[in-house]
């Protein structure tokens, strides 16, 4: 049944989790995450999308996942997704592994980082 499972990063959206993962870390809309700004029109939409954008008022660059837990992390939208249901729902490290494809060490490692930042 893991083997099947592992199939999930396939079957899902990944623009839908970048969506979901921007509305969750970034409630109230883009800012850039060194100085604060609001970010708008053309900008906002890059990074809502995913793309890299440069601060009009501090001109240093960023994303989505810039200063947040998913600063860095070598994984895909769909993976991050899946990690956090899969963490919020208390599902075993096992689990977590195979639907994520992550060894069971990175699954260990994330499950800890999301379960800390949500509390
Ligand atoms: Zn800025």
């Amino acid at each position: 049944m893991r083997c099947a499972a592992s199939a999930a990063v396939d079957m899902i959206d990944a623009d839908g989790c970048r969506a979901f993962l921007v509305r969750r870390l970034h409630p109230g809309g883009g800012r850039c995450p060194h100085c604060g700004v609001s970010l708008d029109g053309r900008q906002a939409e890059s990074f809502a999308a995913g793309g890299r954008i440069r601060c009009n008022s501090c001109k240093r660059w960023s994303t989505w996942r810039t200063g947040t837990l998913f600063h860095r992390a070598a994984l895909d939208e769909r993976q991050l997704f899946l990690l956090l249901m899969l963490t919020s729902l208390h599902c075993s490290i096992d689990d977590i592994s195979a639907v994520c494809r992550l060894s069971p060490d990175d699954a260990y490692h994330w499950q800890h980082r999301i379960s800390e930042a949500c509390h």
